[in-house]
């Protein structure tokens, strides 16, 4: 039996070929398709940049199937990245994709470089908000995404 993997993804940064952040997070959706296989990903949400030298950013989530472990599927996610990690002008830039493992259909899974579910996943409203636009009833825990993301609307965390 596959894996079920929810695949958050963000840029903040404009990209040689494929344009503006938004355009990035759509084509590493359809390389991820390329990739696993899609199940589902969620409408692309644009988020404010925190201050202002800061860069907007878009997010979404996918939902992919694959037959591999985390660690496995972490490394494949960051050679996607690093395949993105071209700007303009730069041969090396900063990267412009950012792909992190927000959850699994094994549940809990932890070594020294990886924890699944995501760490930060409870207090990212630019997670749980696509996610729970595709996978509202998936729980973690006692509570299920759309229960995190509806606590997390109503009290943003501090700081
Ligand atoms: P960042 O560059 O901020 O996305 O951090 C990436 C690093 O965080 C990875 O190289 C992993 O070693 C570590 N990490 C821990 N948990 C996760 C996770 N659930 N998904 C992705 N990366 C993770």
């Amino acid at each position: 039996m596959p894996h079920l993997y929810a695949i958050a993804i963000g840029s903040n940064r404009p990209h040689g070929r494929h344009g503006r952040p938004q355009q990035v997070v759509e084509a590493a959706i359809a390389r991820l398709d390329e990739e696993f296989g899609l199940f589902d990903a969620a409408p692309i949400v644009l988020n404010p940049a925190h201050g202002p030298a800061g860069r907007d950013f878009a997010n979404s989530v996918a939902l992919v199937e694959s037959d591999l472990q985390p660690p496995e599927l972490l490394n494949r996610l960051k050679a996607i990245e690093r395949d993105f990690g071209r700007r303009p002008g730069r041969r090396w830039g900063p990267r412009v994709l950012d792909l992190d493992i927000a959850l699994w259909s094994g549940g809990a899974f932890r070594s020294r470089r990886l924890t699944v579910p995501h760490p930060q996943l409870a207090k990212r409203s630019f997670v749980l908000d696509p996610l729970a636009a595709i996978a509202p009833n998936w729980k973690i825990g006692p509570l299920a995404v759309r229960h995190l993301a509806a606590r997390l609307a109503r009290k943003p965390p501090r700081g």
